[in-house]
């Protein structure tokens, strides 16, 4: 039987194993009277907004901003 040591999720951030790195930078995140909102980090551009951060994150991680990307990636 082998024993493998769980993951820590908690305290301490995983800086060597993480999966690829997307190459557009992350979207910026603002909580704005409990609500919170994704924007571009070049333009501002409102990506998506959530009531969670985790939800709005994913949202915006899906959309590329317009404003940016107008030309087509
Ligand atoms: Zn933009």
């Amino acid at each position: 039987m082998r024993t493998q040591p769980y993951p820590t999720t908690s305290s301490q951030p995983a800086t060597t194993s993480q999966p690829a790195i997307p190459a557009r930078p992350a979207p910026a995140l603002h909580l704005l009277h409990g609500l919170w909102i994704a924007s571009c980090p070049s333009c501002g551009f409102q990506l998506a907004t959530a009531r969670s951060q985790q939800r709005c994150e994913r949202r915006s991680a899906r959309r590329l901003c317009p404003a940016c990307h107008q030309d087509g990636s």
